[in-house]
């Protein structure tokens, strides 16, 4: 028997045929809304509100399969509440988003994007001992905000840039902490010393706004801000402020608060490169993350458990 499931279509060119087996599936765009109906399972991406009034209007729904490893757009209350279990995409998309976050780190540093500017503009006169001079990493620090799957393996690549490192988390990580030397801090230890702060902890209640005026008047004067987890971690409007008057060095986001609209006042502040919510954009980690979820649909649909159920 066929079973009704919803699919993002923006998925359609990233998953087969044979992962598609026994279902019948309905591809949702982005821009439609959730629709109602007899569907067993919705595969979301994370633009998709999945919260109360969705699962009543969806009363046979038995999966939530969301398309990250960030599950915010998902009131996981009101899904265990019905019974509906809500899986994510951990793990596959690891190792693109802390190379994505180090793209970020070294545009940052170098100036890549001011570099790009002066050249395509024609402005560049030539070699200059004090042209666009940035922040050495060497013998700089590190400070990861969250050292989970993401944070970690930003942290196994800094020891090659000669950076140490200091993190947060709730738990030690004794194996990290062995491999690269990096020591876990309190909160304010991670503020006052990071020369550069890269954040990695899921939005939540407790971590929303966590980057707000008063945190970042702790941060070092020209301390760099990295955010390639989600944009409700930062207060944008402090953020922009922080930029605006010098006190921050340099910001490189891949998330904001209000995707995909930007604050006025970041697309304006100086030295801050903004890209567009692509930290896991590979080839291979986005058909890695279609598949994961496809698989945790079968996996619940067919009576086994959850693949990566994320509680
Ligand atoms: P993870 O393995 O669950 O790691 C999360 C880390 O945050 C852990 O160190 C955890 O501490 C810490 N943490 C969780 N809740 C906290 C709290 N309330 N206060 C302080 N620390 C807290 O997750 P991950 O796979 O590294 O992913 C991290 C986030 O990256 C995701 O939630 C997602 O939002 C974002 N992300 C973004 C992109 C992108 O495209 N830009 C791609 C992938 C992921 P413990 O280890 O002690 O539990």
């Amino acid at each position: 028997m066929t079973q009704r499931v919803l699919v993002a279509a923006e998925l359609k060119n990233l998953l087969d045929s044979a992962e598609l087996a026994g279902l019948d599936v309905t591809w949702i765009s982005s821009e439609q809304p959730t629709p109602k109906g007899d569907f067993v399972a919705v595969v979301p991406l994370l633009s998709r509100w999945i919260g109360g009034t969705e699962l009543k209007h969806l009363p046979n729904l038995r999966i939530v399969a969301n398309v990250a490893v960030g599950y915010n757009n998902v009131d996981v209350v009101a899904a265990e509440m019905r019974k509906v279990v809500v899986t994510n995409t951990p793990g596959v998309l690891t190792d693109a988003t802390a190379d994505l976050t180090w793209a970020l780190i070294l545009a940052t540093t170098r100036r890549l994007i001011e570099g790009v500017d002066l050249v395509r503009t024609g402005k560049w006169t030539g070699w200059h001992p004090e042209q666009l001079l940035g922040l050495e990493l060497r013998g700089r620090t590190l400070g990861l905000f969250g050292a989970g799957r993401i944070g970690q393996a930003v942290g196994r690549r800094a020891p090659g840039f000669g950076l140490r490192i200091l993190y947060t988390a709730r738990s030690a990580k004794s194996e990290f902490e062995a491999e690269t030397g990096a020591i876990r801090v309190e909160q304010s230890r991670l503020l006052r010393e990071s020369d550069i702060l890269s954040l990695h902890v899921p939005a939540s209640p407790e971590t929303k706004g966590v980057i707000n005026a008063e945190s970042l008047a702790r941060m070092k004067p020209g301390a760099i801000l990295i955010n390639t987890a989600r944009g409700d971690l930062v207060r944008e409007e402090a953020l922009a402020e922080a930029l605006e008057s010098g006190h921050l060095g340099a910001a490189g986001l891949d998330v904001y608060t209000e995707e995909p609209a930007i604050h006025p006042r970041l697309l304006a502040a100086p030295r801050t490169v903004l890209l567009p919510h692509i930290g896991s954009a590979t080839e291979e980690t986005r058909r890695k993350m279609a598949t994961i979820a496809i698989a945790n649909v079968q996996s619940v649909l067919s009576g086994r458990p959850p693949l990566t159920p994320v509680y």
